[in-house]
């Protein structure tokens, strides 16, 4: 056991239980003996906590901090230089609460439980084989986080009536699909803002049409119609600014989906507190900073050079060129909520995630091939019927 296991984070000022929870419904702190509530005290602003370097604090080497005044609250945004100094000199603070942390020797993701609940199977893949960690990697302090806003139960609802939506299912699925292990985990993502000037340069192709004269098989002469391009040199900037790129730093789920889940309101972000935390499990980070930043980069500059090619005058375009500028890039590690489940029908165990904040419900179902065929029959009847009617 780590030093890390005094379970006793939030005791229960009511009946003096040692372990009170982050309650989704009534998004405040709930003691699962008395019912004891607590709301989570919203973190203020000013004096900044000690892991976030106050504005106008110089850089090392006496560089003035590049940054603009960083906006307030949830949405406090972090120098991206001083992040990256930060990760080199290994300086996060962790959750500020203590944590048991397993790492999964199977798929790889690290877990943490800030509670005295602790998982013998891995909360993603589902193996056993699971090995508690030394949280000694101090990892850099999540900012802000969507807390779970849908429970247990109304993700379990929310998966039902997905279930009974499906098309081309066994009709049995819904009454017959058990559900597992149903675990809500916090996701860590790093979402990026950044300023970019693009300076492009191409050749911008105007259509013009000529008559040309020809002789047709049989030996007439006509004239036609051909579309020719005239090229011209075309240069111009942009200055735009992106906001929140979300990069998932998760190693528990996969790319796919987690892409396919990244439909977060970012708007909704509160400044952490480890109390939304309780009773949660939440995922450490499995992409460092730099790898985040450089895959963040990427998608911005794809981005910039198709906003650069809508620029570019003319009927068609060849040969863009585009050099881009970064400036005021700022970071903040976040942590969305996700319910991670499985079930099984028919012996066999699907997968299924239901987003902690709308309650979207992403998955795997088995398909039903007597359907799909009395389907494709029914197609192949109607079509049939019709040609017949028609001739
Ligand atoms: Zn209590
Ligand atoms: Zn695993």
């Amino acid at each position: 056991m780590s030093e890390a296991t005094a379970g006793t984070t939030f005791p229960c000022p009511g009946c003096g239980a040692p372990e009170m929870a982050f309650d989704a419904p009534s998004q405040q702190m709930k003691c699962p003996y008395c019912g004891h509530t607590a709301p989570v005290p919203p973190r203020q602003q000013a004096p900044a906590p000690a892991q976030q370097a106050p504005q106008g604090e110089t850089a090392e080497g006496g560089q003035p901090a590049p940054q603009a005044p960083a906006p307030v609250g949830a949405h406090q945004e972090r120098s991206l230089q001083e992040g990256l100094q930060q990760q080199a000199q290994r300086a996060g603070q962790g959750y500020g609460t203590p944590v048991q942390t397993m790492k999964c020797q199977t798929c790889g993701a690290t877990v943490s439980f800030a509670g005295t609940e602790v998982s013998k199977n891995c909360d993603f893949c589902g193996s056993q084989h699971v090995l508690e960690q030394e949280s000694h990697r101090r990892v850099i302090t999540p900012q802000s986080l969507v807390p779970f806003g849908v429970d247990e139960a109304k993700a379990k609802e929310s998966f039902k009536s997905w279930l009974g939506g499906l098309w081309f299912r066994p009709s049995d699925l819904k009454k017959k699909a058990r559900v597992g292990a149903i675990n809500g985990v916090y996701i860590p993502y790093w979402t990026f803002d950044a300023q970019v000037y693009s300076q492009w340069r191409a050749e911008a192709g105007h259509y013009y049409y000529e008559q040309e004269a020809y002789t047709d098989s049989s030996g007439q002469k006509k004239t036609r119609q051909v579309k020719k391009t005239r090229w011209e040199p075309a240069a111009g900037q942009r200055q735009d600014v992106h906001d929140d790129v979300l990069i998932v730093a998760s190693q528990g789920l996969s790319r796919d989906i987690a892409h396919r889940l990244s439909t977060f309101d970012t708007s909704k972000l509160v400044p952490y507190d480890p109390q939304y935390l309780a009773g949660w499990r939440a995922e450490e980070y499995a992409v460092e900073l730099q790898d985040a930043w450089q895959e963040a980069q990427q998608r911005i500059e794809a981005e910039q050079r198709n906003r650069c090619a809508g620029d570019v005058p003319g009927d068609t375009q060849r040969g863009l060129q585009v050099q881009n500028q970064f400036s005021g890039e700022t970071f903040k590690h976040v942590l969305l909520p996700l319910w991670i489940a499985s079930y099984r029908y028919g012996g066999k165990p699907y997968q299924f995630l239901v987003n902690g904040q709308t309650g979207e419900v992403k998955g795997e179902a088995p398909l039903s091939w007597v359907k799909i065929i009395l389907f494709i029959l029914t197609i192949v009847a109607i079509i049939a019927a019709i040609v017949i009617a028609t001739r």
